[in-house]
């Protein structure tokens, strides 16, 4: 069985596009009483970005923090924020900023819903009714959180996203504009997520020619970005890397990720690692399972001067690591794309944990 798989229906690209997010919204201001409902990284409290939000006398504006990816407990936490803003649902959510702004923004417009927690829904098609009209604004390029139909959360008992049609964003507004003002490490990270995506997705054994041209494309982009001419104008990176984003999220979306994310989930869950920076530690010791990948990595990383952290399980309680490697062997789509149907023989515990010490 093929799976038919829903895309965003609606996509604006360029800079300065965030100036048509009002109009676009005020579509969906139609019934009395109406507002939106923006959640907005705290990051850009007292930015230029925030005096450009459309904000209207009734709407609810929501700082968001993202220090911690998301967890289901604040996911719920902002739901019922709204729901005691207002007795009805808002005709709209706006998430701004980067992966986990987005999640957080598909998340609580599929809470506000449906009944009960977040952690209920984390999995596969759990989602009964479809969310509150949602719109996604990156201000990162990378996740391909824009693209997907998940929205990743950290519950008590796993990291694991709330998968569906219905995570997918109604909108989404690709304003390159937006990303210029992320520390380069940050953008770095981010960047490399979306390589690792592409790299993963293309040496999967999930492939087929639909992620493939869509992988490619992405990984072209981000050689460009990332090892390109220096004189290059920075603008033009952003522009290629919002795409990239884009392109690698479509790319998995019909294929998946690999031994990387898998790694990179277990020690964001145990060691709250954020995403991206967690992907890039891990990466650089999968030289057995992407070898190209792996070098090209180490030579990008040197060019932007990146030193990733070291020696972080060193000292780990036995306690931990079991759990750690527990997240990471948990995923098995990651691994049987990555190594294939017999995975679990190849990708055994004490194989997982050899390659956790050494981080
Ligand atoms: P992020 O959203 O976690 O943000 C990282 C840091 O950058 C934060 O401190 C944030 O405040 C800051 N930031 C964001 N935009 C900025 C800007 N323009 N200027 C200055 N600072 C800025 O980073 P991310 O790497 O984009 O996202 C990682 C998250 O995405 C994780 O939670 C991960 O689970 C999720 N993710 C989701 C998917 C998906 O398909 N849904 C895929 C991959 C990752
Ligand atoms: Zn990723």
């Amino acid at each position: 069985m093929y799976r038919n798989f829903k895309v965003v229906p609606n996509i604006i690209f360029g800079r300065g596009s965030f100036n048509q997010l009002d109009d676009i919204i005020s579509q969906q201001r139609v019934a009395e009483g109406s507002y939106i409902l923006f959640l907005v990284d705290d990051v850009f409290k007292g930015s230029d970005l925030e005096k450009r939000i459309p904000v209207k006398e009734k709407d609810l504006v929501l700082w968001i923090n993202v220090d911690d990816e998301p967890k289901t407990v604040y996911i719920d936490e902002l739901t019922q924020k709204a729901r005691d803003y207002s007795s009805i649902n808002p005709c709209g959510v706006i998430g701004i900023g980067g992966g986990s702004s987005l999640d957080i923004g598909k998340a609580v417009s599929l809470m506000l819903a449906n009944p009960g927690s977040s952690t209920e829904y984390q999995g596969w098609d759990l989602i009964k009714n479809p969310a509150v009209y949602h719109v996604g604004i990156p201000t990162l390029s990378g996740t391909g959180a824009e693209a997907s139909r998940t929205a990743i959360l950290t519950g008590p008992e796993k990291k694991l996203g709330i998968n569906s049609d219905f995570t997918v964003f109604d909108q989404i507004v690709l304003d390159p504009e937006l990303v210029a003002g992320a520390p380069a490490d940050q953008r770095f990270y981010t960047g490399m997520d979306c390589y690792i995506h592409c790299v993963e997705s293309l040496q999967g054994t999930y492939l087929n020619a639909f992620s493939r041209a869509y992988g490619d494309k992405a990984l072209d982009l981000c050689r460009e970005v990332f090892l390109g001419d220096d004189s290059e104008a920075d603008l033009e990176a952003d522009d290629k890397l919002m795409m990239a984003s884009f392109f690698g999220g479509m790319s998995i979306a019909y294929s998946q990720v690999g031994a990387c994310h898998a790694l990179s989930y277990g020690l964001s869950f145990v060691l709250g690692l954020h995403h991206g920076i967690g992907c890039c530690i891990a990466f650089d010791y999968l030289d057995d399972f992407y070898p190209e990948g792996v070098n090209e990595f180490r030579i990008m990383a040197e060019r932007h001067n990146i030193e990733l952290p070291r020696n972080l399980t060193s000292g780990m309680d036995d306690e931990k690591m079991e759990k750690m490697i527990t997240v990471a062997l948990g995923l098995d789509p990651l691994w049987e794309n990555c190594l294939g149907p017999d995975w679990k023989n190849i990708m055994t515990r004490e194989r997982t944990k050899e390659l956790y010490m050494k981080m």
